[in-house]
């Protein structure tokens, strides 16, 4: 009888308590769970954030240890506050049921002692802690629905914010996010009519010939509509999918300077806004290399758009990639200058050709004489060799301004909202056609 009870032991055991921590296991929290239903209950996922590193750089068998560390500290504290009971979810994410605790204030309270989890004596490395919290709003919120918004919480927070109670909006925002990485995967698997690209015109600023046109995507969602591009570029660069999108597009910017070549247009050229992620990649270069062969354009028909925040990147590595770049013939643009960290003088040394003034000190320009920086970046500029694009230009008096200021190139509402391919290539005809005028 002792054998078989022990043996029955053993397997309750298993069964419903964590081999590693002695932690009770996800099993025994969902049966603890629904005895709970009717009670006040809120429930803690918490996720040490950098467990893989620590795993990867000490090994198995010191992540173990910083587990059963944690698990440690956890038992402790149950032991403390008697409403609390803690659980290992899975590999390094545990859960505490809180009960009969209704403020969400003292809550949060509670979670953020736990982000001291690294201060405790024995824990080793650094760990940072994320937590996601959810409070039951009643007997029909059952376990499974609970532990699914609390791992939404957990998934929203970030370094700035270790620690997020769940609300409607954030697995609104998730089921978003998740619709519009699909929309992309399908565009970028060859569905039409999802991703495509607008052009908007840069003017010479003396003459008022069309120099070139920015290439901008455009998303259109057969679910949501149309979305931003800051919105699913953003997400593109979260779930990696960036470099492919980037591929595309730069792909129908191709299939637009072939449009212009076939009208005889050779001077314009096209401005491909690049992520910095996908600056970075290796074969950046080879691949436009390989595009412009397939194509059949020379690369001196096509610009590229940086924004600042590549700048945060490696140095070095970004200025060789321009140097190729520029060895190509592509000329290269900064973006939104002025709103970033990059200085002049570290843009001296650097192969660029324009700066892209940003909108907002565009905004700000009226006949009153006040410049804000405008004059200072435009001198500043031209000392160092580089021109200036004026973006976000809306009003005549603006552009008076611009052209006062020794400005080289404009960009703008005042001129036109960026167009589909046709019409664009029609801005192109009726420049021309006011040139021949007398
Ligand atoms: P950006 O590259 O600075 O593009 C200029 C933005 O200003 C465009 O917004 C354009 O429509 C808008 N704009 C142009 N003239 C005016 C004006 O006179 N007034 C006002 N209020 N706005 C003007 P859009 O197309 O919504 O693009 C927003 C940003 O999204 C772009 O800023 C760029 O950073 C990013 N983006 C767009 N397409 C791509 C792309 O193909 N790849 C990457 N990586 N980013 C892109
Ligand atoms: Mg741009
Ligand atoms: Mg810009």
């Amino acid at each position: 009888l002792f054998t078989v009870y022990k043996k029955n032991r053993r397997i309750l055991h298993l069964a419903y308590l964590d081999e590693l921590t002695g932690l009770p296991n996800l099993r025994n929290f969902q049966a603890h769970l629904e005895e709970l239903r009717c009670q006040h209950l809120a429930l803690v996922v918490l996720n040490p954030l950098n467990f893989k590193l620590i795993n990867i750089l000490y090994g198995y068998e010191h992540g173990n240890n910083v587990l059963m560390q944690i698990a440690a500290y956890l038992r402790n504290v149950s032991r403390q506050t008697e409403n609390l009971r803690p659980f290992r979810l899975s590999d390094d994410r545990f859960l505490l049921i809180i009960k009969n605790e209704p403020s969400l204030e003292r809550l949060l309270t509670l979670c953020k002692e736990f982000l001291n989890i690294n201060d405790e004596p024995g824990i080793c490395g650094s760990i940072a802690i994320s937590i996601g919290l959810v409070q039951s709003t009643g007997p029909s919120h059952d376990a499974t629905r609970l532990l699914k918004e609390a791992l939404i919480a957990l998934n929203s927070t970030s370094a700035a914010h270790p620690i997020q109670a769940y609300n409607t909006e954030l697995e609104e925002k998730l089921i978003r996010v998740d619709a519009i990485e699909q929309e992309i995967k399908q565009a970028l698997g060859g569905e039409d009519g999802i991703i495509s690209l607008v052009f908007q015109p840069i003017y010479d600023g003396d003459v008022g010939q069309i120099v070139s046109f920015e290439a901008l995507a455009r998303m259109n969602s057969k679910k949501l509509g149309v979305i931003h591009p800051l919105e699913f570029i953003a997400i593109a660069e979260k779930r990696q999918l960036i470099i492919a999108l980037g591929q595309k597009i730069l792909s129908l910017a191709c299939d637009f300077i072939t449009q212009l070549r076939m009208r005889g247009i050779y001077e314009v050229s096209v401005a491909v806004n690049v992520s910095a992620l996908q600056l970075m990649e290796d074969s950046f270069i080879s691949h436009i290399v390989n595009l412009s062969k397939e194509k059949q354009i020379p690369l001196t028909q096509l610009e590229v758009e940086l924004t600042e925040s590549v700048f945060a990147q490696d140095l070095q590595f970004i200025a060789t990639q321009l140097e190729e770049l520029r060895a190509l013939g592509i000329l290269v643009a900064i973006d939104d200058f002025g709103t970033g960290y990059s200085s002049l003088s570290r843009l001296e040394n650097l192969p660029i050709d324009y700066l892209k003034l940003d909108r907002s000190f565009v905004e700000k320009l009226q006949n009153s004489g006040e410049h804000g920086f405008v004059s200072d970046i435009i001198s500043l500029a031209h000392h160092i060799d580089k021109l200036v694009i004026a973006e976000g230009v809306e009003t005549e008096e603006q552009e008076e301004e611009l052209q006062k200021l020794g400005c080289d190139y404009m960009q703008g509402y005042l001129y036109s909202r960026p167009v589909p391919a046709e019409q664009a290539l029609d801005l192109l005809l009726a420049a021309e056609n006011n040139d021949e005028q007398p």
